[in-house]
């Protein structure tokens, strides 16, 4: 193949890529509309259409209203047309999400099931994500495959879960999960798929940190509608940044680690593990909460203020904490504004958009996103 052919096949599937984004984005549109705003001429947006109606990702609705001249057809996506499944694995339950095309949400359930790395465990989940399945009356024909977060490092060159303290595991490879589900498997680390559910929707500039504030804390960056992965799959690891020298046992078995000051359970472990019941009794002026969070949010703080001066964007809150903060985030943003050299007027402390099933969520949004980028 000549390099011009191939640069004209490339440029072919940029514009179908282009176009089938554009039109899941904007919702009813037009040949006229797609050509004039993407500025691609009028026949190639025709034909580009027709092959996606052609492979039934699009579809006729009527027409639309005219402003002089003839009317031109309305054209939508079939977000029906193909499903995504996200299954967030952690230590003791699952979350399952069932998304279309476009990323919304059709089903979600959590269940308790605590981890154990056995045979067992991934025929038991596999046999709940097709119960799942029955009672969405999903088209198994449709699915395109099952993004799996997992609360770990995940190696895409090695197609191995590298490690997880949380669930103790080692060198897991991909096929030893996968081979359990009939589905194609993606894999991603849970904060990097939190951070997915987040950046998904946003425009393609931003650029922020998403810090998970679970029963472990990670983070992950978001950029250019990616995420960074780093030398090692390891980038955003923000858990283990010592906040205090020679500070509180982590489990990881250092001292000092953000997460033994930041994870959930420092709250919720006040509160019978109920992390909204915790901040109800803080709402309520609760002393022993109050006191607990204005330490937690020291140190909340600090590492808040270290990632910002390193990256200088957004940092959301995600994770068990970021979904619950709502109210209490001016008082995280007045102490890391206490410690910020740079004196910004405005807060760069977001708290996380998606505050249910973030991590399965993104992991289907992982999914459908391959298959659009691949149109
Ligand atoms: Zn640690």
């Amino acid at each position: 193949m000549d390099k011009k052919k191939i640069t004209n096949m490339e440029v072919k599937k940029k514009n179908r890529n282009a176009v089938f984004r554009y039109i899941c984005q904007n919702g009813i549109v037009s040949n006229p509309d797609i050509s004039y705003n993407m500025k691609i001429s009028l026949p190639t947006a025709t034909q580009i259409t027709k092959e996606l109606i052609a492979e039934g990702l699009l579809e006729e609705n009527g027409e639309l209203q005219s402003t002089g001249g003839r009317r031109a057809k309305a054209l939508s996506a079939v977000i029906g047309a193909r499903l995504a499944v996200g299954l967030d694995i952690t230590k003791n339950h699952i979350a399952l999400v069932l998304t279309n095309i476009v990323g919304e949400i059709l089903k979600y359930e959590r269940i308790y099931q605590p981890y154990v790395c056995a045979e067992a465990y991934y025929r038991e989940i596999s046999e709940k994500l097709e119960h799942f399945l029955d009672e969405s009356n999903a088209d198994r024909d449709k699915i395109l495959g099952v993004g799996i977060s997992f609360p770990g490092i995940i190696d895409l060159d090695k197609e191995q879960i590298t490690y997880s303290h949380i669930l103790g595991v080692e060198a897991v490879p991909f096929d030893s999960v996968s081979a359990f589900f009939p589905y194609p498997c993606f894999f991603l680390n849970d904060a990097n798929a939190g951070a997915y559910a987040e950046g998904f929707h946003s425009d393609e500039e931003e650029r922020f940190f998403y810090l998970s504030l679970s029963n472990t804390v990670g983070g992950a960056i978001f950029g250019n509608n990616e995420l960074v992965q780093g030398k090692n799959f390891r980038c955003g690891e923000v858990g283990h940044m010592t906040v205090v020298m020679d500070g509180e046992s982590c489990y990881c078995g250092k001292r000092g680690c953000l997460d033994a000051y930041c994870a959930a359970w420092h709250l919720s472990d006040a509160a019978d593990g109920k992390l909204e019941q915790f901040f109800s009794m803080l709402d309520q002026g609760n002393v022993e909460a109050i006191k607990i969070w204005d330490s937690y949010t020291d140190y909340l703080a600090i590492a808040v203020n270290n990632i910002h001066m390193v990256l200088d964007c957004d940092i959301v809150l995600g994770g068990y904490v970021g979904s619950c903060v709502g109210t209490h985030l001016q008082e995280i943003w007045d102490k890391v504004a206490g410690r910020n050299t740079f004196g910004e007027k405005d807060s760069f402390v977001k708290a996380c958009n998606y505050k249910v099933a973030a991590a399965a969520l993104g992991a289907a949004l992982k999914v459908i996103e391959t298959f659009v980028s691949q149109i």
